[in-house]
């Protein structure tokens, strides 16, 4: 039954029958704009091809219809309620070019709504301003940190490096290096945080920035952030704050309030809007003072007699970073979400998110070893499988696989590169305790199967079209032709 439409198609099969016109035929095109070969398209019918995109679309490992307990990556529910405001005409059929054609009376319900999503992440993360432009939070990182850049050159100081910590995720110090800083990274200590002293060491003049993620890709808050905020700007160093982990602290802690500079956002992940398999994001990028005129061009401003309009760039705006408003859907969803959550319900996001985190931890710590077992962890958990692969041969990716055959979507595994066969879980607030458990249940029974047999993981995942390709080969020389 999993045939292509190539292998269905039927000479003279058709998907559509209309009846005769009894007007004339449209002129015939030139020739010269005629191809001379059949375009070799499949002749099928309606049905073959609507059970053929549903039967591909159910093969599809998707937020709707599985558990999806991506570390780092914040995988929640998108209610429904937002994607049916980012589907209303009025706001998906609008032309970017009413930007650019100073007609900006026309689409004031949307700057407005642009302006407010703004204000609400100013109030979030204790930032002055926010550019809503970026795509996706590398994006953003990458306009943060230009932004750094252009304010040492302002001010005249002689900056080369960025530091970052050991268990940063790997856009920190590609970054960097794209804006031409030379990458410091600090160790982290037992406790999984970027060590002070080893930060202090390499502190200097030359330190253009410091970028850190709070809570870090182990899911861990360092407590030492504003003594290192700190000691950074006693050198005129900024810093840098990565908030796709957000999701833990929203409505809680504000990284403007413990000294950040400058912050990215992956609405796309702590605020909905689906993203797995590469779906459109947003990376905003809010700044404090020292940055605030260097932000990118489209701003909305808002006045009592003009309304909204677009605010004429400053002079040390470092200029554009994306077509238009980037991807302005996202930012509507993004909106919504804020705005039928309330405060209260965004307090109780981040708390319920830390609690399911945590549930796991200590649900699974009995089985398989917790990569920082002493202490609670926040919206998401890091186990190692190194116990495992040393006595039975089995591998994170051997408890990934199997994961698979029972509808579970794989955790992220071998990130952070700190943990050996590192294991990474984000429940996020979304999933109700009897997913959990059934998770955990499917863990628990991974890590007695490793022990008991480790020969059957050979076969997992038995279900799927797919169980085990070479997957650098599938990255580096793909080939999905058919024939
Ligand atoms: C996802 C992520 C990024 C990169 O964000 P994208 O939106 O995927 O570009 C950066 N840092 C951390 C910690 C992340 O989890």
């Amino acid at each position: 039954m999993s045939s292509t439409l190539f292998e269905k198609s039927h000479v003279g099969r058709k998907g559509i029958n209309i009846p005769k016109q009894s007007v004339n035929d449209a002129p015939k095109l030139d020739a010269s704009l005629l191809r001379d070969t059949k375009a070799n398209l499949p002749e099928v019918s309606e049905f073959d091809v609507v059970r053929h995109f549903t039967r591909l679309s159910n093969k599809n490992f998707s937020i709707d219809a599985n558990f999806y307990p991506l570390g780092s990556c914040t995988m929640k529910y998108n209610p429904k309620v937002q994607e049916r405001v980012g589907g209303l005409a009025g706001l998906a059929n609008l032309h970017p070019h009413h930007i650019t054609n100073n007609q900006t009376h026309l689409v004031q319900g949307a700057l407005s709504s642009l302006k407010t999503l703004e204000n609400n992440l100013c109030e979030i993360t204790g930032m002055e301003a926010f550019t809503l432009t970026p795509q996706a939070g590398a994006h953003g990182e990458m306009l943060g940190v230009m932004m750094i850049g252009a304010y040492h050159k302002k001010k005249g100081n002689n900056k080369r490096y960025v530091i970052v910590p050991d268990s940063s995720h790997g856009t920190n110090p590609a970054t960097a290096a794209m804006v031409d800083y030379d990458v410091i990274t600090v160790k982290s200590n037992k406790d999984g945080s970027m060590d002070f002293e080893a930060f202090k060491e390499v502190m200097s003049d030359e330190v253009a920035a410091v970028m850190m993620t709070a809570p870090n890709t182990l899911g861990l808050f360092n407590p030492a952030v504003k003594k290192i905020c700190d000691l950074a700007h006693s050198y005129d160093a900024l810093m840098y704050y990565d908030g796709a982990n957000m999701n833990a602290i929203m409505g809680v802690v504000r990284p403007g309030d413990i000294g950040f500079d400058v912050i990215h956002l992956n609405l796309h992940k702590t605020f909905a809007t689906p993203h797995g398999g590469g779906g459109p994001g947003a990376g905003p990028v809010g700044v404090g003072n020292k940055l605030k005129e260097f932000l990118p061009d489209l701003q909305v401003g808002f006045s009592e007699e003009k309304g909204y309009f677009f605010d004429t760039p400053h002079q040390n705006c470092i200029g554009k970073i994306s077509p238009f408003f980037g991807n302005y859907l996202v930012l509507v969803r993004a909106l919504v979400y804020m705005q039928t959550l309330g405060k209260e319900g965004m307090i109780n996001t981040s708390k319920k998110a830390v609690l399911n985190a945590n549930y796991i931890l200590a649900k699974l710590k009995p089985h398989l070893k917790a990569a920082y077992p002493n202490q609670l962890c926040m919206h998401e958990c890091v186990f190692s499988a190194e116990d495992l692969t040393k006595e039975y041969g089995i591998k994170a990716m051997d408890i990934a696989k199997y994961l698979l055959d029972f509808g579970l979507h794989a955790p992220t595994v071998y990130f952070p590169l700190i943990v050996k066969e590192s294991i990474m879980i984000e429940p996020t607030e979304t999933e109700n305790i009897d997913t959990i458990d059934y998770f955990c249940q499917k863990m628990i029974d991974a890590v007695e199967l490793a022990k008991s047999n480790p020969e059957a993981f050979k076969e997992f995942p038995k279900t799927l079209p797919i169980s085990r390709p070479d997957e650098t080969k599938a990255a580096r020389s793909l080939n999905i032709r058919w024939q």
